[in-house]
This record gives structure tokens, C-alpha cells and sequence, in this order.
């Protein structure tokens, strides 16, 4: 069995078909380590036929625009250029016609006359509808290979883990089996060329809504997100477990955006991280279970790849998780049970404050301190990740639902962040709107036993009136 083959989360029994393999590449918009492309290759070099490679680019995907639309498109033509050089021919469809992405790669494989498509897993309802959809469709089988986690999130757990403390110890059990260094792809013999889209008129492709500005401060690409994670090991690691949490620190990866839109594998990033620090694994992933050191005593290196480690892989993995096995991970109708009742109770809770949604868009609330992590997200593209917290908790606190602040929490983020529309952000908005992977706290107004959180909490940490003036 090769080391892709042990990441197939789904294969369609149809009958083995002759003809080309096709990766449809989804998730995973990378070249590199990418275990669905290897996979696919692996198949096509078994049966002595060519891989192609094609990409469905929909606009206005989950509610994303330019912003968006803009870094995807910077991938495409890279990618483009760069499957060329291994002479794998990348096809870029779009859906101009109005069909949808089923049917395009159903259209695909037919005109190609393909043997098997080979694809990456998402655990989001409508990526796993376009597979199961485009499975229904085709003569040949679709394999659908988990390329985004580490520990493949069925291997890692078969039901809806409770907290990180319960997946946890799963994944590091795994981690040694699954941790392993990536084989390179191969250049095959030339085959046919994939027409080159005009990237300009895929740019301005009229359903996209161009109301939100790309982004300046990260490029888009597999070479960029490189880049970006070897400035992060050489200028921020060193600093992760202490000063992540400070919204002024910039101790943060930034490495989000690779991560969502699959540029970079959190398993190359987990790799390159212990070799450029000299770490091995089991150390690092001890150094988890010692948290309460980073209290006491000054952290050693080995605590910050620990600490980063802990926030890429079980943290991240988690959210997959949550989106695998929670149908209803967007809507409260997902929170645990113990917070639908608490949200029960206190929804004839008298609230002093109310915003309606373009409120919170135009960040018109009284607090200078949301409105500035609203900026910070509107005007940039990434609001840090403890700001992230404290925003969508007071959308609870100033609106007159939880299922109104879950709608208003997930159209802001996905509108506004370039990482946004991912496992990362249902599962974060359900664990600060919904007490989803957490605890339940002492009872307060509109959040019952949801854990609550102060502006004076984030005076303690950090310097609130700097933040305030960088977003202003
Ligand atoms: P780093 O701290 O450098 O972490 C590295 C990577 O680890 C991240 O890129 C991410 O993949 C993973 N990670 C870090 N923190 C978390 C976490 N709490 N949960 C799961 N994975 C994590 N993340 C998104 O990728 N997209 C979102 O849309 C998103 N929305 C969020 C909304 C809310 C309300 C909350 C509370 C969290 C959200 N997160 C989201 C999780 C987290 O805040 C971001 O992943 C992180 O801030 C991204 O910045 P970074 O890459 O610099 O993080």
C-alpha cells in the first residue's frame, strides 16, 4: 500500500475505466505535497496513461469576492505555468455557462474519455455534494483523498469529538505514523496542452462582487507561502507560545491564508518547522502536555514549536472534525446540548444593546475596540486570531439571537476574511457563539453558561488603546 493510498477517505465501486486519470483539484490548490495529485499520478503511471489536472473555479463561492476571488486567480496562474513544466496539462473551467461544478467536471471527464478521477477532501456540505454529485454522474470511479490533514480526519476519529482534550491524544498516537516526508511528483511524458484562460478576463468575471479590496500583505501561490513560512520560523516561532496572543505582537504565522486555500500543507509546514529547529516530534508534542511551565519558567524553543504544533495540527484538525461529523455546523442547531438549553433560558434576557447587521458591517458599534478588530478585518483582510474571539462574542452580546449572531458572525467572516469560508471559521464562530468544544461557565445575562469575555480582559493582555489607534 503506498503512503497516499492510506489517505483515501471515499472511492465510488463504479468499474475500473481505461483512458486518462484526472486530479480534480479542489481543496488543495498546490503542486507540492499534495497526496490526492500523488495519488493520482501513482494510478495513472500503474495503468500507463496520462494525468491532467483541472480546477472549478466558482465565483462568489460561500459568499467571498474579489478579495477572494483575487488570491485564488494569483494560484491558478502559477499553477498553471508550473504543472507545465512537469508537462501535467492544467485545465481551469469556470462557470460561465451557468452550469454548476458537478456537471463541468462530469462534461469534463466525458469529453476526455477519463478512466478515474482522483479528488481532495473537504468536509464543507457542498463540496462533499459536488463529489457525491459528480460521482453519481460519471461512468469511471471518483476517489476522494484526504490531502489537507496530517492524520486523515476519518482515520483520526470516526465520530464528533467532544474538545481538543478528546482528539488530542488521538492525533498525537497518530501523528508519528502519519508525520512522514512527501515523495516528489514526476514529470510525465508530454501529452495534450490545457488551454490558458485570459487570467484578466477571469479576474473580471462579472458575478464577481468587487465591493471588498484584495489583499496587500501576503502574495498568493505555493513560492509566496514558502516564503512566508520560512520568515515566520526565522522571525516569529521564537515567540509563538508567549506572545501569540497579543494582538500587537505580531507573533502570529499568517500562514492562514495558505492553509485555507491549500498553497502550503500543514504537514510540509509541520515538517520544516522541527527540521529548521532541530525538534523531534515526541518532544514537541510533550511540551503540549506541560503547558503549565510557560507560567513559571522561561520557554525553550521546544515549547513554541510545541505550542504552534498544538495550534496547526489538533486545533485545526478539530475544526474538520467538527464540519465531518456536525451536519448542522453553521446553525445553532449544531451547539451542544447543554448550550441550546442555556441559550434557552436567557433568550428573554433584557439586552442594554442591539446592532443590526450593517452596523456591525460599517463598525458603528460604542465599543472603539470592536470596531477596530471590524477594521482590522474589513481593511486587511485577517483580523488576529485572539480579536477573533472577543468580536464574535460580542455579536452574541448585542444581538437578539444566537442564531442571528451566528448568521451575522459567518457572513462578516466570510465576506471580509482572506481566510475565511473554512472548517477553521464555522468551528470558531460555533466555540465563541456556541460553547462548541468548550466548557460551561458561570452564568451570565444573554450568555448563560456560554464562557463570556471583557474589554478589561484584553486591557490585561495587551496594550488596547495601540490597537485601537493601528485600525482607526
Ligand atoms: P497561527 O496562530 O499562526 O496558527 C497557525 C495555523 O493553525 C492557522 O493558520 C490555523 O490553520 C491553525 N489554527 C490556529 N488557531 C486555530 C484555532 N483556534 N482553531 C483552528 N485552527 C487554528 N481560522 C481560519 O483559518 N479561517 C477562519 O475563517 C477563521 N475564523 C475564525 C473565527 C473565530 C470567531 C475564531 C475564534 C477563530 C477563527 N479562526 C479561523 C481560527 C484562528 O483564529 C485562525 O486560524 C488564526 O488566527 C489564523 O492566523 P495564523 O495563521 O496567523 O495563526
Amino acid at each position: 500500500m503506498s503512503l497516499a493510498s492510506t489517505r483515501i477517505v471515499k472511492a465510488s465501486d463504479t468499474k475500473a475505466c481505461t483512458g486518462p486519470i484526472l486530479y480534480w483539484m479542489d481543496r488543495d490548490m498546490r503542486l507540492a505535497d499534495n497526496w490526492a495529485l500523488l495519488y493520482a499520478q501513482e494510478l495513472a503511471h500503474t495503468r500507463g496513461v496520462p494525468l491532467f489536472i483541472a480546477y472549478n473555479a466558482v465565483p462568489g463561492f460561500l459568499g467571498g469576492g474579489l478579495r477572494q476571488w483575487h488570491f485564488k486567480i494569483g494560484a491558478l496562474k502559477e499553477l498553471y505555468a508550473d504543472a507545465a513544466k512537469y508537462n501535467i496539462p492544467f485545465f481551469v473551467l469556470t462557470d460561465d455557462s451557468g452550469s454548476d461544478t458537478p456537471e463541468l467536471i462530469a462534461s469534463f471527464v466525458s469529453e476526455h474519455e477519463v478512466g478515474a478521477v482522483v479528488t481532495d477532501f473537504s468536509p464543507l456540505r457542498i463540496q462533499r455534494h459536488w463529489k457525491d454529485a459528480v460521482a453519481a454522474r460519471i461512468p469511471c470511479p471518483l476517489i476522494e483523498v484526504d490531502a489537507h490533514n496530517i492524520v486523515p480526519v476519518h482515520v483520526a476519529s470516526q465520530k464528533k469529538e467532544f474538545a481538543a482534550y478528546t482528539i488530542r491524544p488521538k492525533l498525537h498516537r497518530l501523528l508519528p505514523e502519519y508525520l512522514t516526508e512527501f515523495p516528489a511528483l514526476k514529470t510525465q511524458e508530454p501529452t495534450l496542452t490545457a488551454p490558458e484562460p485570459s487570467w484578466e478576463t477571469l479576474l473580471a468575471h462579472p458575478a464577481i462582487d468587487t465591493d471588498v479590496a484584495p489583499i496587500s500583505w501576503a502574495l498568493p501561490g505555493e513560492r509566496a507561502a514558502h516564503a512566508a513560512l520560512e520568515r515566520f520560523i526565522a522571525e516569529r516561532l521564537p515567540r509563538y507560545a508567549t506572545e501569540r496572543n497579543d494582538p500587537l505582537a505580531e507573533a502570529q504565522s499568517d500562514l492562514s491564508p495558505y492553509l485555507h486555500y491549500g498553497m502550503l500543507s500543514a504537514q510540509r509546514i509541520a515538517l520544516r518547522v522541527l527540521s529548521a529547529t532541530d525538534s523531534r516530534i515526541e518532544d514537541a508534542l510533550d511540551s503540549v502536555k506541560n503547558k503549565a511551565k510557560l507560567d513559571t519558567e522561561t520557554p525553550e524553543l521546544i515549547d513554541h514549536v510545541g505550542a504552534f504544533l498544538e495550534e496547526l495540527i489538533v486545533r485545526r484538525e478539530l475544526s474538520d472534525n467538527f464540519c465531518l461529523y456536525e451536519p448542522a455546523y453553521d446553525t445553532p442547531e449544531g451547539f451542544p446540548e447543554w448550550v441550546r438549553r442555556s441559550h434557552d433560558a436567557h433568550r428573554g434576557d433584557e439586552r442594554e444593546t442591539v446592532y443590526t447587521r450593517e452596523e456591525f458591517e460599517l463598525g458603528k458599534t460604542h465599543d472603539d475596540l470592536w470596531n477596530a478588530a471590524q477594521r482590522e478585518m474589513v481593511m486587511g483582510g485577517k483580523m488576529h486570531g485572539y480579536m477573533r474571539m472577543y468580536w464574535a462574542k460580542k455579536i452574541l452580546e448585542w444581538t437578539r439571537s444566537p442564531e442571528e449572531a451566528m448568521e451575522i458572525a459567518i457572513y462578516l467572516n466570510d465576506k471580509y476574511e482572506i481566510d475565511g469560508r473554512d472548517p477553521n471559521g464555522y468551528a470558531g464562530i460555533a466555540w465563541s457563539i456556541g460553547g462548541v468544544h468548550d466548557r460551561a461557565w458561570f452564568v451570565r445575562p444573554i450568555f448563560g453558561q456560554i464562557r463570556y469575555m471583557a474589554r478589561s480582559g484584553c486591557e490585561k493582555r495587551f496594550e488596547v488603546p495601540a490597537y485601537i489607534r493601528a485600525h482607526s
